[in-house]
């Protein structure tokens, strides 16, 4: 795909940059994958944005396809949003003190979710989920937690964990500085496979704190799981008095206004929000009924606490962004305007006979070269990643820009119209066609 270079991108303003960032950041950067280590050439650095489109140094224009991995979900610089935080702003940055602005969006927030009486703000989504895993534990007084291999959950220590070898295993650290101690509390499972589930429970039941989960895996792959083995989870830990912990960083907000709760009707015990709750900003929530949320302090004995948590502009720019999302039909729009996309390059991929495919959820999209089921992790499906390669440059000078990374997932927003999709369509398929 995409072997034959067309409109190559003139990308020496970025280039500029870039020699100078990798002398004030690691690899040049300040989250890895942004460094293009996994695509061709060298990152773009981005100069503005302003509804579906982005700019970059060299004034190269594209077609976002990335939002900001997931928060922009009414696209960049939406007047509600910009309004919000300006009106914030005037009244001062942050004050480290309560305001009315997290009130409004807790309330807005909890009004609409049956599965959370109390949430807790905090600045991003590493920090929600290590924070509500310390709840989990603090609450059953238990220490050992269940992930599933292919789910990212942010960088803190218990959870930068992998598979080992075995059915049912204790991890082994994904990265230098966890101690082994705590990748021995981690169990970590193959996703969809009750088998592994079950297993694990006979031999750990009542040692497991919780189970966590991103209810629709979108870290390694768009890994939609079987709506009964998410049913079996719920049960398995009701049964073992373990809590259902739905990591909902990506798909809060994002398939429905209370995520994949929402969508599959199914009741965690715990949840967590990133992304698109802060409108842009740095924002992450953790969230659960109220007596495991009696376990925070001040009023329990689970410690976690912020500066800059519940920010006020931070939060002015989520409240403007989540009351556009609770309008009716906004999902539903949502979905159809996806599948507009989706729908135009699966047929003619189908049609050309490519083994390929966009994998959909919502306004979610994945990227595949492999048309089978996608359960498990991505490494074991396309583990070079040199098809995505040579697609991510020839779509970068079609006019799209993706993540560069073929193991996360593409996001349309709300001002991806009927119209700006169909002309991405056609751009790409003549990246794949190439
Ligand atoms: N959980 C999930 C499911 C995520 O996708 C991410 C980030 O992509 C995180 C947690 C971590 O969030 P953050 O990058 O805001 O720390």
């Amino acid at each position: 795909f995409g072997s034959m270079a067309t409109n190559k991108l003139n990308r020496s303003n970025s280039e500029a940059l870039y020699e100078k960032a990798k002398n004030y950041f690691p690899g040049g950067v300040n989250s890895p994958v942004r460094a293009f280590k996994s695509v061709e050439g060298s990152p773009l650095f981005i100069k503005k944005g302003d509804g579906a489109i982005i700019w970059d140094e060299d004034d190269n224009e594209f077609i976002d396809f990335c939002g900001s991995w997931g928060p922009l979900i009414l696209g960049h610089n939406h007047p509600k949003v910009y309004a919000g935080i300006v009106a914030a702003l005037q009244n001062g940055a942050s004050f480290g003190a309560p305001t009315r602005l997290e009130n409004e969006l807790a309330e807005l927030i909890l009004s609409r979710n049956p599965f959370i009486d109390k949430i807790r703000f905090t600045s991003s989504g590493t920090e929600a989920v290590m924070s509500a895993i310390r709840l989990a534990r603090g609450y059953t007084g238990r220490n050992k937690i269940v992930k599933f291999e292919g789910c990212y959950h942010g960088h803190s220590d218990s959870l930068l964990v992998k598979a080992g070898s075995g059915l049912v295993t204790f991890g082994n650290t994904s990265s230098a500085g966890v101690p082994e101690a705590f990748a021995n509390e981690t169990l970590v499972l193959p996703l969809n496979d009750s088998e592994a589930l079950k297993s694990c429970f006979e031999q750990f039941g009542k040692e497991i704190a919780c189970v966590i989960i991103e209810p629709i895996p979108a870290n390694n792959g768009l890994l939609l799981q079987e709506l009964s083995f998410l049913k079996e989870l719920r049960e398995i830990c009701t049964q073992n008095g373990a809590l259902l912990f739905f990591d909902e960083v990506i798909s809060g907000f994002r398939v429905a206004f209370s995520g994949a709760a929402e969508y599959y009707g199914i009741a965690p015990d715990l949840v967590t929000y990133g992304k698109i709750i802060g409108g842009g900003l740095p924002v992450g929530a953790y969230g659960a009924k109220k007596e495991i949320m009696a376990c925070v302090a001040p009023d329990g004995p689970v410690y976690q606490a912020g500066t800059l948590s519940g920010n006020p502009v931070a939060m002015a720019a989520g409240l403007a962004q989540l009351t556009e999302l609770s309008k009716p039909s906004f999902y539903e729009d949502q979905e159809r305007r996806t599948k507009l996309f989706t729908d135009k390059i699966n047929s003619h991929a189908k049609a050309k006979g490519y083994v390929f495919e966009l994998v959909t959820i919502g306004s979610i999209f994945w990227i595949s070269f492999d048309n089978s089921k996608h359960i498990h992790a991505a490494e074991e499906i396309n583990p070079d990643m040199t098809n995505f390669k040579h697609l991510h440059r020839a779509l970068l000078e079609e006019g799209l820009y993706m993540g560069p990374s073929g193991y996360e997932v593409g996001f349309i927003s709300a001002v991806h119209t009927d119209e700006l999709l169909l002309k991405a369509a056609q751009l790409f398929i003549n990246a794949l066609d190439r």
